[in-house]
């Protein structure tokens, strides 16, 4: 994971500030962003996440790969590296 990401609400720019704002249904309370939105204590994976409206957010929910900021960049970099690599196989 590249250092120069960024964690913000894709809706608003809101910023998670590291605290515990996400509730599983099991009852479990965490920081999603710690886990990739995986429920430590019952290990359901969440496909989004809300932004959290009494933080200063909008109570909105993402789908939670949305909430990485410059992840697409990496991607893109990613995939014409390896493009290029490939390319410099055939020639
Ligand atoms: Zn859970
Ligand atoms: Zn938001």
């Amino acid at each position: 994971m590249p250092a120069d990401i960024k964690i913000e609400c894709p809706k608003c720019g809101w910023e998670p500030d590291g605290g515990a704002y996400w509730a599983c249904t099991c009852g479990h309370t965490w920081n999603t962003f710690e886990t990739a939105a995986r429920c430590p204590a019952c290990g359901k994976q969440w496909k989004d996440t809300q932004c959290i409206g009494w933080r200063g957010g909008c109570d909105r929910m993402s789908p939670h790969i949305d909430w990485y900021k410059g992840l697409d960049d990496w991607l893109d970099e990613e995939l014409k590296s390896v493009k290029t690599s490939s390319e410099t196989l055939k020639s």
